[in-house]
C-alpha cells in the first residue's frame, strides 16, 4: 500500500513557526543531522580561529550589510518568489555567502551566513510562512556549502593546480562546485526524504537550479574584483540582482498562472495549450498522442464523510500519484473539481497498439485503489477509487477536442460499467449494420 503525506494545513506550535513533527521521521532526522554538523563546524571553526584582521572584519561587514539592503530594496519581490515557489526557493543572497566563503576565514564566512539567514528570516522567510525549521536547515546546508569552499581552498594549497597563472580560476571553479553540490545535494535529499518521489534530474533542470548558478556565478566575480581592487566595489553587484530579482519573479508568477492551486497540476488552460503543442509535435514526428481522463468515484461521499479540507489532501494525494506514474514529458492537468486529465506524448505506433497508454492507465487506476491519505483533519482516508476513459490519436485523429470528447465517453462508459476501472474508446468500424460514426467501448488492449 502506498501512503501519500498530504500537504499540512495546520501549524503546530505556530507561534514558533515550527511544524519540523509533520515531516516523515526519515526527513527529520535528515534535518536535524545536517543541523547539527552546521552547528558542530561552526563551533569547532570559531574555537580555533585567531582573531581576524581589520580588513577582513570590514569585508564582512560589507559581505553583511550589502545582501541586507538588497534584501530590503526588494522586500515585496522576495516575498512573493517565496510564496509561489513550486519547487525549493532559491534566494540571491549566495552572491555574498559565496563570496564570502571565497574571501574570508571560514568562521568569518559562516557568521556572515549566520547574520545573513537571521535578517532573511526576521523580514522575508517569516512574513511569507516559511516554517522556521526550513530556514534554519538552508542556513545550515548554506554553512556546510562554506566549509567545502574551505575544504577546495586548502586542497588548492596542498595540491597546487597545474598550470602557472590558473591557480585563481581553478580554486573559484572548483570552489563554485562544491559550494553548488553540497547544496543542491542537501536540499534535494531533505525534500525527497519528506516528499517520496520527487525527481532529482527535475530539480537538476528546474529553472530555479539555473539561478542558484547564476547566482554563484556572479558571487565568484565580485569576489575575484574584491580581491583585485577594493571591498567597496561589492555594492557594484546590487543593480544586476535587484534586476535578476524582478526578473524571476515574472517567470515565477509565469508558472503559477499555468497552475492549479490546490494540486499544483496544470489548470485547464494551461493543460489544453501545452497539449495542443504536444500533439502538433507527435503529428510532425510520426508519433501518437493519448488523453485520459479520470475522474473520481463517489468523491461526494469522502467530502459527506471526512470533510472538505481531507477531501483536498485526497485531490493532493491523487494529484501525487498522477504525477508520480507519468512520465516527466508527459502533462498532467486538473480539469475542474475532482476530475483530472493526462495526455501521454510521442507514443509509438506500436506502443499504442500494445495498449500502452492501457497500462499508463491502469496503473493510475491501481495506485489511487491504494491510496491511503494521511489527512490532517479526519486522519487516514481510504477505500478510494478512479474511473478513467481512454483515447488515442492514432484511432481519432490528432484533435484535442475530438480526443477529449471520446474519452468522456468512455469514461462515461466505466462509471456506467460500476466504476474503479479503465475505458478504451475505439470507433466502431463502419461496416453493414453498423452506425457510420457508432462508437464502441472495448476493455481489452488498445
Ligand atoms: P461519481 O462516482 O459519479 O463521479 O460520483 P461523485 O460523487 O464523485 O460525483 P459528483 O460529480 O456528484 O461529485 C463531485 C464532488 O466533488 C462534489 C463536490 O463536492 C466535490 N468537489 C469538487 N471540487 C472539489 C474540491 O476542490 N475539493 C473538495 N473537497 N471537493 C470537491
Ligand atoms: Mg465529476
Ligand atoms: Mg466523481
Amino acid at each position: 500500500m502506498s501512503s501519500h503525506q498530504a500537504a499540512p494545513r495546520h501549524a503546530v506550535r505556530r507561534r514558533f513557526g515550527f511544524r519540523s513533527c509533520q515531516l516523515p521521521t526519515g526527513a527529520l532526522v535528515f534535518v536535524l543531522a545536517v543541523d547539527t554538523l552546521a552547528l558542530g563546524l561552526l563551533t569547532a571553526s570559531v574555537l580555533h580561529t585567531s582573531v581576524p584582521s581589520g580588513e577582513q572584519l570590514l569585508l564582512a561587514a560589507l559581505l553583511t550589510l550589502a545582501p541586507v539592503g538588497h534584501t530590503e530594496l526588494s522586500l515585496n519581490a522576495e516575498r512573493t518568489r517565496r510564496r509561489v515557489a513550486r519547487s525549493h526557493h532559491v534566494n540571491m543572497t549566495s552572491v555574498w555567502t559565496f563570496s564570502g566563503a571565497l574571501l574570508l576565514p571560514p568562521a568569518l564566512a559562516a557568521a556572515v551566513v549566520v547574520a545573513v539567514y537571521t535578517h532573511l528570516y526576521l523580514r522575508v522567510a517569516r512574513a511569507a510562512g516559511t516554517p522556521a525549521h526550513r530556514h534554519v536547515f538552508s542556513a545550515a546546508t548554506v554553512v556546510l556549502a562554506v566549509f567545502a569552499v574551505d575544504a577546495v581552498r586548502l586542497a588548492a594549497q596542498v595540491l597546487p593546480p597545474p598550470g602557472a597563472g590558473h591557480g585563481d580560476a581553478t580554486v573559484v571553479l572548483g570552489s563554485l562546485l562544491a559550494y553548488c553540490a553540497v547544496n543542491t545535494l542537501l536540499v534535494t535529499g531533505a525534500v525527497r526524504l519528506a516528499r517520496p518521489g520527487t525527481r532529482f534530474l527535475s530539480v537538476l533542470l528546474g529553472a530555479e537550479f539555473l539561478l542558484e548558478l547564476a547566482t554563484l556565478s556572479l558571487g565568484g566575480l565580485v569576489a575575484v574584483i574584491i580581491d583585485n581592487t577594493s571591498p567597496w566595489l561589492v555594492l557594484l553587484a546590487v543593480l544586476p540582482l535587484l534586476v535578476l530579482e524582478q526578473t524571476t519573479v515574472v517567470r515565477q508568477l509565469e508558472n503559477q498562472v499555468d497552475t492549479d492551486t490546490k494540486t499544483g497540476l496544470l489548470n485547464p488552460a494551461a493543460w489544453r495549450w501545452r497539449t495542443q503543442r504536444m500533439i502538433e509535435h507527435c503529428v510532425r514526428n510520426g508519433r501518437e498522442t493519448a488523453v485520459l481522463l479520470l475522474d473520481l468515484d463517489h468523491f461526494k461521499t469522502v467530502n459527506d464523510r471526512h470533510g472538505h479540507l481531507a477531501g483536498d489532501d485526497v485531490l493532493q494525494a491523487v494529484a501525487a500519484v498522477l504525477t508520480d506514474e507519468v512520465r516527466e514529458k508527459d502533462l498532467a492537468g486538473r480539469f475542474g473539481g475532482e476530475e483530472f486529465v493526462v495526455a501521454l506524448g510521442g507514443l509509438r505506433p506500436d506502443d499504442v497498439a500494445s495498449g500502452r497508454a492501457r497500462e499508463v492507465a491502469e496503473r493510475i487506476r491501481r495506485s489511487v485503489r491504494a491510496l491511503e491519505v494521511d489527512t490532517a483533519t479526519a486522519g487516514r482516508v481510504g477505500g478510494l477509487s478512479v474511473s478513467v476513459g481512454v483515447a488515442t490519436s492514432r484511432e481519432h485523429g490528432a484533435e484535442l477536442d475530438a480526443l477529449l470528447a471520446a474519452a468522456d465517453d468512455a469514461l462515461y462508459d466505466a462509471k456506467r460499467g460500476g466504476r474503479d476501472q479503465v475505458r478504451v474508446h475505439h470507433p466502431e468500424p463502419a461496416g453493414p449494420g453498423n452506425r457510420p460514426f457508432g462508437l464502441h467501448f472495448g476493455t481489452s488492449g488498445i
